[in-house]
């Protein structure tokens, strides 16, 4: 069993504050139930002693020049990945998530954005001028950074990287279902030297350490990746302080489907992400809207690719694991009944673990259709293996319930006709739109990030680092004296 009880702060590993409030946060394996970790959570004094850390460092930090930030960049992606295996069993431990997930995507996708970060380090433009104004792009400040757990290492690294990229100080604070891998992350930034108080981590729930971090007087910009709940509340902790927010929130993604598309290419690149990890990422094309004559071929199609996917423990050779935790799985099950008792058929899964499978906290892969886009499972973010299938009568039909959603994260077309793709894309109203294409399209150095509910601002490439800058401009820099 797994033990937690420091934080990493100003460049020590510290213990929480005497007398405070702090707690311990139990894990337990989403795979068999059982108790497998326990995690001191800290207190708003833990967060003031990081944050305090942190302001300090800002002042040597934010004047340190590219090539010695590419070089400190450089040493934390060899250190990470000199601990590819730990990673991997932390995270495959923590969210039960499969070995082979675990030891690849969960692994890769965080270097990918650490090793882009680098590259883009060395062209970013950091000042330039118009006119006689020299216009600086500074460090923001002090970040609070707060992630969820279903990608527990992409979701920091996605911030991590461009905030010490342009020369900002953080303070971490992960999900508390995601320590294990946290913890791993904290001893990769130590060993790789990283100067004392440019990054902190402290454990914690979000109403504590989350709210102290989001109201902190000295932070200057809170970033988030989690649900639209946590989203509207760190923004509303952060009002008081006018500092900048960053929110990547829930998603529900169309997925529209023209009449001459390739269906089963769409449909199986479309299925096997909707299942991927267990169903819990917040750009799967959840919603597949498809032509009502095109129905039975949807489903059937959609039915072969999901039976085909194995759901069970790492020891069963499985393509799909538990969800992460008992509170996730009770929703799910709870969302897959709302979609019976409204109504929507149910073509393959249900409610109940699969068959064969005795404990943990698996779900069925689950296909609805004939769903009504004003159904709770077709609105509300179910973050669990669960399709919904949508017939649509035209294609104005299908626009207008792709957009019919509070979300706008991922969007997803398929035509054999790519300007008609991109008519349609073109009016749906989403961060990211894939036109005829899968994950596989995935860029690490393309805007990434949500509208309406979805969020506020962008990651991954130029546009994530000049979230984490500030533009100051230096009139009459270029006037002649
Ligand atoms: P969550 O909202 O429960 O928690 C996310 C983080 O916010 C956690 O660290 C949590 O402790 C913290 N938090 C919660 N309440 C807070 C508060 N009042 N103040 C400050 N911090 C608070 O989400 P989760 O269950 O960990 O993750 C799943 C959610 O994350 C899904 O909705 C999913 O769509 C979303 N997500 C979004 C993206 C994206 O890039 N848009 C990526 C991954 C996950």
């Amino acid at each position: 069993m797994r033990k937690l009880s420091r934080f990493y702060i100003d460049g020590h590993w510290v213990t929480p504050l005497a007398g405070s409030e702090s707690k311990v946060f139990e894990v337990y394996s989403p795979i068999t139930e059982l108790l497998s970790g326990q995690v001191l959570l800290g207190s708003s004094g833990d967060v003031d002693n990081a944050v305090r850390a942190a302001k300090k460092a800002l002042e040597t930090f934010s004047a340190t020049s590219k090539l010695e930030r590419i070089e400190l960049l450089r040493r934390i992606a060899e250190e990470y990945r000199k601990r590819h295996d730990d990673f991997s069993e932390a995270v495959a431990e923590e969210i039960g998530c499969p070995p082979w997930l675990a030891k690849d995507g969960q692994f890769t996708l965080p270097e990918m954005h650490l090793k882009a970060g680098i590259d883009l380090l060395g062209s970013y433009q950091f000042e330039h001028t118009q006119g006689t104004t020299l216009i600086r792009q500074q460090p923001v400040g002090v970040c609070g950074l707060i992630t969820p757990w279903n990608w527990p290492i992409l979701q920091i690294m996605v911030k991590l990287a461009p905030a010490l990229a342009t020369g900002c100080t953080v303070v971490w604070k992960p999900s508390e279902y995601s320590s294990f891998s946290a913890q791993i992350l904290a001893e990769v930034l130590d060993a790789a030297a990283v100067p004392p108080g440019v990054f902190n981590m402290v454990f914690g729930d979000g109403s504590c350490v989350g709210h102290a971090i989001s109201s902190h007087a000295d932070v200057a910009m809170v970033s988030v990746t989690g649900s639209t709940r946590a989203g509207i509340e760190v923004a509303r902790q952060a009002a008081f302080t006018v500092k900048r927010v960053h929110q990547e929130l829930g998603g529900k993604g169309p997925n529209i489907l023209l009449e001459d598309a390739d269906f089963e290419t769409a449909i199986t690149s479309g299925v096997q992400y909707v299942m991927l990890n267990s169903g819990q990422n917040c750009t799967s094309p959840t919603r597949l809207l498809v032509p009502r004559s095109r129905l039975d071929e949807a489903e059937a199609i959609a039915m072969k690719v999901a039976t085909g996917m194995k759901v069970g423990p790492p020891e069963a050779e499985a393509m799909i694991g538990p969800v992460a935790n008992k509170q996730q799985w009770e929703r799910v099950q709870h969302m897959i009944q709302r979609g019976i008792d409204e109504g929507a058929r149910l073509v393959l899964g249900g409610t109940g673990r699969p068959e064969g499978v005795e404990r943990g906290y698996f779900v069925r892969p689950t296909i609805f259709s004939d769903v009504s886009n004003q159904m709770a499972i077709a609105q509300e973010e179910i973050f669990g293996p669960v399709l919904s299938i949508i017939p649509y009568d035209s294609v104005e039909d299908a626009i207008s319930m792709a957009n019919d959603s509070e979300f706008g994260l991922a969007a997803y077309v398929h035509s054999a006709r790519h300007d008609a793709a991109m008519q349609v894309a073109s009016r749906i109203v989403s961060g990211q739109i894939y036109i005829n294409g899968d994950m596989n399209l995935y860029d690490v150095t393309v805007p990434f990030g949500g509208r309406k509910m979805s969020g506020n601002g962008k990651e991954f490439g130029a546009a994530g680092f000049d979230a984490f800058t500030e533009s100051v401009a230096y009139l009459g820099f270029g006037t002649a004296s």
